[in-house]
């Protein structure tokens, strides 16, 4: 692996706040990090591989702060019957699906998506896994195939009610164990937070486990919260909370924990998940898919709130994803011109925010001192391109252009569109299809 990558004559896009236009500055990438950014022809060699960025726009790598690796093999099922309500979705699709997985299925998913991964450029993922009857080892077999993608990725597994007492203990035991063992190796592509299924699939006793269990690890949570209507209504019966309310009270949110969704927060809940810093991960096109609403994301930074953006496994290109969400603000506010800011920074600035948080490292922005993870796209320009633009380019522009590079902590990962890492795909498709084919005859 190359240490000194000299990037040149590209036009670097910064991300954070300001998100800054840099046109014709040279990245050095050094050990892993960004080392320096200047102006061309400051940097002088010796270099291990310089990359010439010529008609290309240089940006950080992607973060996706809401994902599913284990959905990889529905793709093309057909045997669920039809839903009509979000309940529905899962009786007869997730919770069937998930409930056949095996190890070799769960590894195989992470392994496809992940490739699809770094070819759209998203180098950090939040994952949030379930597989019920194939729980113990389930993170390991996902961290090989993040391993060996040589993306990031922080994992957790989703503890439910849903299956019984003794698969609790078993998904309690499964985030406890990969949290120790991030702590243990510090190994920088991966990370660990403690996963909730969500409040409605949770008892008082699990909860008050998983909170005990999380505080003594010093670990935050990833729970999906309020995604349908039925979230709220449940916890409202059964505990006479709103799923925020409740999960607040058992002392499950906070700066580090991640809420899923939030469609159906109320303003109080909106207060509590500001007051507490919970991080909000926006997944407009799952919403969308299962006609569940659209969180109302512009309140809910007005209050606060840092809204994130995920994809809950929709699709790994978070460009397409937030540009979803543009148009998904502007038919929940009714408003064709509200909220772009709000949306904006969904990507650029907070989810950068996130992944610094959980890496404890500055992640996702071209600064010096962040992480190497950087992506080259090809993008010539036809309106000016500047720091007053450059969002705008974002969304209508680059998210159509195509990822020519993708870098992550300071590897190339794929080069000239072409993978670099050890990987037969086809050969990996066809296993692939025969774990598919298998799971759905179970099914
Ligand atoms: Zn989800």
């Amino acid at each position: 692996m190359p240490q000194r990558i000299l990037i040149q004559n590209g036009t670097l896009i910064t991300f954070g706040a300001p998100c800054r236009v840099l046109e014709g500055h040279a990245l050095l990438l050094e050990d892993g990090l960004i080392r320096r950014i200047a102006p061309p022809g400051e940097l002088t060699g010796p270099f291990d591989q310089v990359i010439d960025a010529r008609g290309k726009v240089v940006m950080p790598g992607l973060v996706n702060g809401h994902m599913h690796f284990y959905s990889t093999l529905v793709r093309g099922l057909g045997k669920a019957e039809p839903s009509a309500t979000f309940q529905e979705v899962l009786d007869h699709l997730w919770w069937r699906l998930d409930r056949k997985l095996t190890l070799e299925d769960v590894e195989m998913s992470a392994r496809i998506i992940l490739l699809d991964a770094i070819r759209k450029g998203t180098t950090t993922l939040v994952d949030h896994h379930a597989s019920p009857f194939a729980v113990t080892g389930s993170l390991d077999a996902i961290a090989r195939a993040v391993k060996d993608s040589g993306l990031r990725a922080c994992l957790c597994y989703e503890v439910s009610d849903r299956d019984g007492e003794a698969i609790v203990t078993e998904g309690l035991e499964e985030n406890a164990s990969f949290i120790r063992r991030c702590r243990a190796e510090g190994d920088p592509q991966l990370r660990a937070l403690f996963g909730l299924h969500a409040a409605f699939t949770l008892s008082d006793r699990t909860l008050d486990r998983a909170a005990v269990m999380g505080r003594d690890l010093g670990a935050g949570f990833h729970v999906h919260v309020a995604e349908a209507s039925s979230d709220v209504a449940v916890n409202r019966a059964r505990h006479g909370l709103t799923p925020v309310a409740r999960l607040h009270a058992h002392g499950l949110l906070g700066a580090g924990s991640i809420a899923a969704h939030a469609v159906h927060a109320t303003r109080e809940d909106m207060d509590l998940l500001a007051a507490s810093g919970t991080f909000v991960a926006h997944n407009p096109q799952s919403n969308l898919n299962n006609a569940v609403g659209i969180a109302d994301v512009l309140n809910l930074v007005e209050r606060g709130v840092p809204v994130g953006l995920g994809t809950d496994a929709m699709t790994v290109n978070m460009l397409e994803e937030v540009r979803v969400a543009l148009w998904a603000q502007h038919l929940r506010q009714e408003n064709p011109t509200c909220a772009f800011m709000a949306i904006a920074d969904t990507l650029f600035v907070r989810n950068p925010e996130l992944a610094t948080r959980l890496w404890g490292q500055p992640l996702g922005t071209l600064r010096e001192g962040s992480a190497a993870d950087v992506i080259l796209l090809d993008y010539h320009a036809p309106t000016p391109l500047r720091d007053d633009t450059v969002l705008g380019h974002l969304i209508f522009g680059l998210a159509q252009a195509t990822v020519d590079t993708t870098i992550c902590g300071g590897r190339i990962l794929m080069e000239g569109r072409r993978l670099l890492i050890d990987v037969d795909e086809a050969r990996l498709a066809s296993r692939s299809r025969e774990l598919a084919a298998a799971l759905w005859d179970r099914f």
